[in-house]
């Protein structure tokens, strides 16, 4: 289990869920790893039951400044960035006539321009250091379809799918590999808001939606996130170096149904 070995990674919004997954997982394969988040206790806390091969960084993808800062801060601690995980998003439900504008530039700030900002600094330090490394941006199903009471939501993944194809063709002449993974749905803290949002919306019992949408999943439930973890070491190992633009499914077979 050394597929990263003496690799090192930034991986956004780790303090939990998904990406604090990502960072275990690495760390297993033998990465070193910041944690970064805009909760500096949930990272701290990820980090240290990780051991000596994590740091916790502060950082909110949504300000240019903290992006610098918390790029310096990870190249200061671990030497070097070889791969970026840029998994921080947010989540917003509600019926089209009903987004504000608030809303719908919060979830662009950090979804897209966190995604993009991060990914230029960090492509930016590799490039410096002579080319080479890898991306890996955060997509979703819902970037590859609608759903009718997630516009803001699905257009800003579906923006990552595009980012992703642009930087992985421009970038991919310096070494680095842009790629994304798409999953479906994913059982967690997320999770438990959309439920509790569709609880008050169509009226259901807490736990209903989450159980509808688990068992329409072809696979017969919601993904966990150790689901998408074997992906993202791939993604960010040798054996993925011809690997360019693309975006992965990993979501039990939801983009089929
Ligand atoms: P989550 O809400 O559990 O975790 C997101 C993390 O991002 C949190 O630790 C949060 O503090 C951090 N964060 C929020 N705003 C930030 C900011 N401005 N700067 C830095 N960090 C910030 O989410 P998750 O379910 O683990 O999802 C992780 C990724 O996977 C996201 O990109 C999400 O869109 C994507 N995804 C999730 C699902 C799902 O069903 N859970 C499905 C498809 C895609």
């Amino acid at each position: 289990m050394t597929r990263l070995a003496g690799k090192t990674a930034l991986i956004t919004g780790a303090a939990r869920g998904i990406g604090r997954a990502f960072a275990e997982a690495y760390v297993r394969e033998g990465a070193r790893v910041a944690l970064a988040d805009i909760d500096l206790e949930g990272a701290g806390q990820a980090a240290a039951e990780l051991g000596g091969a994590a740091i916790a960084v502060e950082m909110d993808v949504s300000r240019q400044d903290s992006i610098e800062q918390a790029v310096e801060t990870t190249i200061t601690a671990l030497g070097r960035i070889d791969i970026l995980i840029n998994n921080a998003a947010i989540f917003v439900a509600a019926p089209i006539v009903d987004i504000t504008r608030e809303e719908y530039q919060r979830v662009f700030d950090i979804n897209v321009s966190g995604t993009l900002f991060t990914l230029q600094a960090v492509a930016r330090h590799m490039i410096a250091r002579g080319g080479g490394g890898r991306i890996i941006n955060m997509a979703s199903q819902a970037g590859r379809r609608g759903e009718p009471l997630v516009a803001v939501y699905c257009a800003s993944k579906a923006a990552i799918i595009s980012l992703t194809q642009s930087a992985g063709l421009n970038l991919i002449g310096h070494g680095i590999n842009v790629n994304a993974i798409s999953p479906g749905v994913v059982d967690g803290a997320h999770w438990d808001g959309v439920d509790a949002f569709f609880a008050r919306y169509e009226g259901k019992a807490p736990g209903q939606k989450k159980k509808e949408v688990g068992e329409a999943v072809p696979y017969g439930r919601m993904g966990r996130a150790a689901d998408l973890t074997g992906m993202a070491v791939f993604l960010a190992s040798d054996e993925a170096d011809y690997i360019v633009a693309q975006t992965y499914n990993v979501d039990g077979g939801q983009w089929m149904s």
